[in-house]
C-alpha cells in the first residue's frame, strides 16, 4: 500500500486530506511524492514560521537533541529557562507554563482564571470563535456546531458577539472571573476585532475585576506583524496562550502570565510531562531570536504587498487580516480556489468561506509574486 492508502486504512477519520502526499520542502517550497513542486502559502496552518528544512532552526535543534532531547520537568534545562525569559523580556510578561499545542495552551489559561477566581468560574468568551479541540477548549469555542456530540460539556463558559460591547456587558455578572478571545478570529474567517472594542473589553474586565485572556495560538509568534497581536492593541492581558508558530515546526504551547496572574499556579496545580521540553524550546528560542524587528517590519510590509495585489480584483469581495495572516472573501467559493492552486503547484488555506493565506515570515518575494499570479489568475477565473 502507498502512504494515502495505509493512512486511509490505518489512521482515524477525522481528516479530510487533499490527495496529496508531501515528501519534503525548503524553505517556502514542498515537493510531493511524484515530485511535483508546490509554493507553500499555508505554512502548516501557521507553523512553519521559518519556512521548510531551515537550516540554523535544524542545527539548533539537532544541536539540543544530541546534548538532551528530554530530562522532564522535575529538572531544569538552559533552553526552557532562557525561553521563558526570552518571552518575558519581549513581551513584559512575567512568568510562562510550557505545553505542546495550542489547545493545551488554553486549558492551562482557563485553568488559572478559575484557581484566580476563587469560585467565580465563568468565562465569557466571543460567538464564532475557536480555541482547540479538548472539552474544556471546544466548550470556549463560540461555535455550537462543533459542540453537538460531545454533551456533555462543562458548565462556565458564556459567549458574546464579537464587537458588541453592549452585548458582552449584557452577558456578565457575578460569576464572571475573565473574558477570553482572539483578537484575529482565524478559524472564523480571519475576523480582526475592532481595536476600540477590545480596549473597551479590556477597561470592562478591569472595571468588574476579571482577567482579560488572549489566544494568540494562531495569531502570535510575529504572524501579525508584531511579536504578538495584543501589541498593537494598547492592551496589557492578563494571561496570553500561543503554540503554532512558537518552535517552528516543532509541538510547543506556552501560557504567558502577567505580574497579576504569575503566582496563582503553584506547585502541583499544573504540569506536562512533554511540555518545554529541551528540543522544542531550542527551536523556539531559535525562531525568537530570527524574529527581530527588520523580519517583523518585512512582516507587515508582504502583508500590505499581498493585499494591494488582490484588492480590487473583480473575483475579490474584500481582504481581511493583519501582517501575514490574510482572509481573502472571494466571487467564486474558497473551496474552488484552493483545489485549483494546488492543480497549480500553490498550497493555500480555507478558513469558512474566505481563503485563507498563513506563508511563511520569510518568504522570499520572488516566491510570494509568482504565487499570487497564480492566485490572480484563479480568483478571476
Ligand atoms: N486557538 C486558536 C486561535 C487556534 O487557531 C487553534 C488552532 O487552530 C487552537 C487554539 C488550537 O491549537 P492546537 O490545534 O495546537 O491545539
Amino acid at each position: 500500500m502507498n502512504t494515502q492508502q495505509l493512512s486511509e486504512q490505518y489512521v482515524a477519520t477525522t481528516y479530510a486530506r487533499f490527495p496529496i502526499t508531501f515528501t519534503h520542502g525548503k524553505g517556502s517550497l514542498l515537493w510531493d511524492d511524484s515530485g511535483k513542486e508546490y509554493i507553500d502559502l499555508g505554512s502548516g496552518i501557521a507553523v512553519n514560521t521559518l519556512g521548510h528544512a531551515d537550516e540554523a532552526w535544524a542545527n539548533a535543534v539537532h544541536a539540543q537533541l544530541l546534548n538532551v532531547a528530554h530530562t522532564s520537568n522535575l529538572y531544569y534545562t538552559a533552553p526552557q529557562a532562557e525561553l521563558a525569559a526570552a518571552l518575558c523580556t519581549r513581551t513584559g510578561m512575567s512568568r510562562v507554563f510550557f505545553s505542546n499545542s495550542g489547545a493545551e495552551a488554553n486549558e492551562c489559561m482557563i485553568k488559572t482564571a478559575r484557581k484566580w477566581g476563587a469560585g467565580r468560574s465563568t468565562i465569557v468568551t466571543l460567538e464564532g470563535s475557536f480555541h482547540g479541540r479538548t472539552i474544556a477548549t471546544l466548550t470556549a469555542t463560540g461555535q455550537p456546531a462543533m459542540h453537538g456530540d460531545f454533551a456533555p460539556l462543562p458548565a462556565g463558559f458564556k459567549y458574546a458577539k464579537p464587537n458588541d460591547i453592549i452585548d458582552l456587558q449584557s452577558k456578565l455578572d457575578e460569576t464572571c472571573c475573565a473574558v477570553m478571545m482572539e483578537l484575529v478570529q482565524g478559524e472564523s474567517g480571519v475576523l480582526v476585532l475592532d481595536k476600540d472594542y477590545v480596549q473597551a473589553v479590556a477597561a470592562l474586565c478591569k472595571k468588574h475585576n476579571m482577567l482579560l485572556l488572549i489566544d494568540e495560538v494562531q495569531t502570535g509568534n510575529g504572524r501579525c506583524g508584531t511579536l504578538y497581536a495584543w501589541q498593537q492593541f494598547g492592551i496589557n492581558p492578563d494571561i496570553v496562550s500561543t503554540a503554532k508558530g512558537l518552535a517552528g515546526g516543532l509541538p510547543l504551547g506556552a501560557t504567558m502570565f502577567a505580574t497579576s496572574t504569575c503566582d496563582v499556579l503553584g506547585h502541583g496545580s499544573h504540569g506536562s510531562t512533554f511540555g518545554g521540553n529541551p528540543a522544542c524550546a531550542a527551536g523556539a528560542l531559535h525562531v525568537l531570536n530570527r524574529l527581530d524587528d527588520t523580519l517583523l517590519a518585512d512582516v507587515q510590509a508582504k502583508g500590505e504587498y499581498i493585499r494591494e495585489k488582490l484588492q480590487g480584483l473583480p473575483g475579490v469581495k474584500s481582504i481581511s487580516g493583519m501582517g501575514l495572516m490574510i482572509g481573502v472573501e472571494t466571487v467564486r467559493p474558497a473551496k474552488d480556489i484552493v483545489v485549483d492552486c494546488l492543480a497549480q503547484g500553490v498550497a493555500v488555506l480555507t478558513a469558512k468561506d474566505k481563503v485563507r493565506l498563513l506563508p511563511a515570515l520569510n518568504i522570499s518575494m520572488e516566491l510570494l509574486d509568482k504565487a499570487l499570479a497564480v492566485l490572480v489568475d484563479i480568483v478571476e477565473a
